[in-house]
């Protein structure tokens, strides 16, 4: 089922979570054994993050460097078939444009159709670690929003090769980022909420946010979003800290702002369990806010961890 009918057939706030893809040589279980504590919350739907590829200089006996590509989280296709049979919920890749051509974007789709997959988050993704800007792959897309037409030229049967449209498109119901922070690489609100609203007159359905740890840029940014006329629901993306390095870590990575009252609460912790209480009892006051605002669904980046997500979810649903 799509994202959209579980929020339509719904009167109350859902819980669901977003889960990385176990780490190469790993086996499923350890994943399973992550979601099945959280399982009792009824997620209707399971996000899982696409990993591109990293390059690793190894020394050969000469000397000289050699080049390699790994990817050390494959699989985000086979594990969102494993979760729906296993747990019957349905799932969503997320598919970024980095390392894809269109060829191969097409062929993920399809196999995401064939499996029965209902809803894609569409992402630009990140630079690879060792290049300074996002290059996308030869032949393949710059922007989110030049993969949205893609799929939704598919879903109205239009595949790359072929001039005439066929009867049997793909039907995928499209998700993407928004930012209450605003996007790293943007130079301001405005222009990053243009660059939203062309996403969505493209035909994306959803919005789920960045992480955000001050719930008043949530509200502002949902109030500017509807001022640009964008009126898509927009998911509140929570985070439940875990850990004290978390609170320069997070915001090195995600360019997001952490409050002095929970940065100071954390920072009075004398060890990282008593962080995560912090952390737990911080997204818990910010889920029942978002909450009480009406939002759809709480969507809980779990980041391998599912202890905090589960106290959180206890406390709420
Ligand atoms: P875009 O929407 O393409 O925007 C990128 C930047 O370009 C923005 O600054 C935007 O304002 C600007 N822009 C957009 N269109 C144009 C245009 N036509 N011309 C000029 N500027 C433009 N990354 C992963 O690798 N894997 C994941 O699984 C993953 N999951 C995520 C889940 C969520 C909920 C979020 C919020 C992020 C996730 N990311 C993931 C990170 C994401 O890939 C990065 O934040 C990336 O830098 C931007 O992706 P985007 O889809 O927002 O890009």
């Amino acid at each position: 089922m799509k994202v959209t009918e579980h929020f339509k057939n719904s009167d109350k706030t859902l819980f669901t979570l977003e889960v990385l893809p176990p780490l190469k040589g790993e086996n499923l279980k350890s994943l399973f054994n992550h979601i099945d504590p959280l399982m009792e919350f009824k997620p209707p739907f399971v996000d899982v993050t696409y990993h591109r590829e990293e390059y690793i200089y190894k020394q050969r006996e000469n000397g000289l460097l050699e080049k390699r590509t790994t990817r050390k989280r494959p699989g985000t296709v086979g594990i969102c078939a494993a979760i729906q049979n296993h747990y019957k919920v349905d799932t969503v890749p997320h598919l970024i444009c980095g390392g894809f051509s269109k060829e191969e974007t097409e062929n993920a789709l399809i196999d995401l159709h064939f499996l029965g997959i209902d809803n894609v988050l569409v992402l630009r993704g990140d630079c690879v670690k060792s290049e300074q800007r996002f290059m996308p792959e030869p032949g393949g897309h710059n922007y989110a929003s030049e993969l949205i037409e893609q799929v939704v030229r598919m879903n109205n049967g239009c595949y790359l090769d072929d001039e005439q449209a066929f009867n049997n498109g793909t039907d995928f119901c499209v998700g993407v980022a928004g930012y209450p922070e605003k996007h790293f690489e943007s130079p301001n609100m405005k222009s990053d909420l243009r660059w939203l609203k062309k996403k969505i007159d493209l035909g994306a359905e959803y919005i789920v946010t960045q992480m955000f740890f001050d719930n008043q840029k949530y509200f502002d940014f949902v109030h500017r979003c509807r001022e640009e006329g964008i009126t898509v629901p927009i998911i509140p993306g929570i985070k439940p800290l875990t850990t004290k390095s978390q609170l320069t870590v997070l915001p090195s990575f995600f360019h997001i702002e952490i409050p002095c009252e929970l940065a100071e609460a954390v920072e009075d912790c004398a060890d990282n369990k008593a962080a995560a209480q912090v952390g737990v009892e911080w997204a818990i006051q910010q889920s029942k806010e978002l909450m009480a605002f009406g939002v759809p669904c709480l969507h809980y980046y779990s980041m391998g961890k599912s202890e905090s997500v589960r106290k959180v979810a206890q406390a709420l649903f």
